[in-house]
């Protein structure tokens, strides 16, 4: 018997919808978990996903590139790649592993949402697979990192960071959390696969996979590369959900995608900026963490956004200005509490290494040369107490890190300010006026406290730094540290040779 094309049984092997005779259908689709808003239930039947994939073919798919991902990494388990890795490269693989290994989790339970929740019957095959994609995601990421735990305890400490305090956790978790864990599944497909994943997941997977080819670590780009392919193709939900939410909503529409973009840019300012323009060895790297965000976010998202009819988000200028700052802030915040992270902080900043920040942030010395320079002179004099923290810094309310690196360059040096909000008695404080924009609109649903909130009402005993790093779950063998031992620093004991300058 001739078997039927694929496109003749297709649209009808996928409807899977059916009407209900005991139940109505606000019972089986209730508000506060489908979020089908101002668009009727009926409007919501047109979801149609621009790539099909039918069961079979997933199988085989998946199958394939497992083999695949699998292939090379028990090649390259026989080589001796790992221990010619630099260690500030390493640096980038346990951030992400710490970082991003659970994540991949909670996406899981986000794709489930949708599978269950959504408001048709397509979405909801696709969510399936893409709630099955997410579950490789997580264990491709943990197989991979877990042969490395016997390298470094740093390696043993990323498996466990998602359920620690460290600070930069924190801040993931409030942000992913978020916006995969606590929204309905429309808020969900607009938040993850349309803004987070249509946009920055290509950061870390596709911009940091060029990284890591070019710093021969192949085994990460393997990893990486593999999970880019499911991303782009459950990333598809985002789009017809968002064709919906046009029509009928669009001011709903524009606030998700806004208010998400922020928030994850203001993270990858510390998670990918940090791993491109300092971390990845100078001879690798091949763009900017800027001229990436240029290319893959400012082009293409914008390109993306207005096809759809949104506007340009309110904040678009702060945006655009912060790529000149926010992570290179970031990356001098993390490095001078290094002890706080889990990973070996590069500098950076050698005399060839600044040549190159300067050609591509023509205001990095101005803004934060005379910073790095009071770092090294005491770095040489033996200062090394003087070059760590005895405090913690104030936290933005909203996306959780310092207070002080979203500021935008209009001063000489670099300015800090934080953005305040009285509200009930309390006062909060904000890095920029979009988190705190964002905070006032979601405040009923906002709740969680920066860590020094939670050291000055006495959650964190004794309150000093050991008792910080205590509540982190930082020992002493994981604490970051710097990744040369301060070796860099040494070339500036002499005044800079004419030539080289
Ligand atoms: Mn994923
Ligand atoms: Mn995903």
């Amino acid at each position: 018997m001739a078997r039927m094309k694929r496109e003749e049984w297709f649209d009808i092997a996928s409807d899977v919808d059916w009407t209900f005779k005991f139940v109505d259908r606000e019972a089986v689709f209730p508000e506060w978990m489908s979020g089908k808003g101002k668009a009727p239930f009926e409007a919501w039947l047109s979801w149609d996903e621009p790539y099909k994939i039918s069961y079979p073919e997933y199988v085989a798919n998946q199958r394939e590139k497992e083999t695949a991902a699998f292939a090379v990494k028990s090649l390259l388990r026989r080589s001796k790649t790992f221990d010619q890795l630099d260690e500030g490269w390493k640096s980038v693989h346990k951030a992400h592993y710490g970082a991003v290994a659970l994540i991949e989790f909670l996406a899981i339970l986000s794709e489930l949402r949708m599978a269950r929740f959504g408001l048709a019957p397509k979405w909801r095959n696709v969510a399936v697979f893409g709630a099955l994609d997410e579950l490789r995601h997580t264990q491709l990421t943990l197989a991979f990192a877990h042969e490395h735990i016997k390298e470094d305890p740093q390696y043993d400490w990323a498996h466990k960071a998602y359920h620690t305090n460290e600070w930069g956790i924190v801040a993931a978790r409030a942000l992913f959390d978020g916006f995969m864990m606590n929204p309905n599944a429309v808020d969900i497909a607009i938040q993850l696969p349309f803004t987070f994943e249509t946009g920055f997941t290509n950061m870390q997977f596709v911009a940091l996979a060029a990284d890591a080819l070019e710093s021969g670590d192949l085994n990460f780009a393997n990893m990486i590369s593999s999970i880019q392919t499911d991303e782009a193709r459950h990333a598809q939900q985002g789009h017809p959900t968002l064709e919906i939410l046009m029509k009928h909503d669009p001011d709903r529409a524009q606030w998700l995608v806004d208010k998400t973009f922020w928030l994850s840019a203001r993270l990858f300012a510390i998670l990918t900026g940090p791993a491109m323009d300092y971390y990845t060895p100078l001879a690798q790297r091949r763009h900017s963490y800027k001229e990436f965000m240029q290319e893959w976010i400012i082009e293409q998202y914008l390109r993306t956004i207005t096809s759809y009819g949104l506007k340009k988000p309110w904040y678009w200028q702060e945006f655009v200005d912060g790529l000149d700052t926010w992570h290179h802030s970031l990356h001098l915040g993390v490095w001078f509490w290094r002890p706080t992270v889990w990973w070996k902080p590069q500098a950076g900043v050698s005399r060839a290494e600044r040549r190159w920040l300067l050609s591509k942030y023509p205001d990095w010395e101005q803004h934060f040369g005379w910073i790095w320079d009071q770092l090294i002179e005491n770095v040489n004099a033996g200062r090394i107490d003087k070059t760590l923290p005895e405090t913690l810094p104030w936290l933005c309310n909203t996306c959780q890190l310092p207070i002080g690196t979203a500021a935008s360059p209009s001063n000489e040096k670099y300015p800090i300010r934080s953005y305040q909000l009285e509200h009930d008695g309390y006062t909060y404080h904000f890095c920029s006026k979009p988190c705190r924009q964002i905070w006032w609109k979601d405040r009923d649903t906002q709740h969680m406290k920066t860590i020094v909130e939670r050291l000055l009402t006495g959650e964190i005993n004794p309150p000093t730094v050991e008792g910080i790093l205590g509540y982190m779950g930082l020992t002493p063998d994981v604490m970051g540290d710097d990744a040369y031992k301060y070796r860099w620093a040494e070339e500036y004991r002499e005044p800079p040779k004419q030539a080289a300058e």
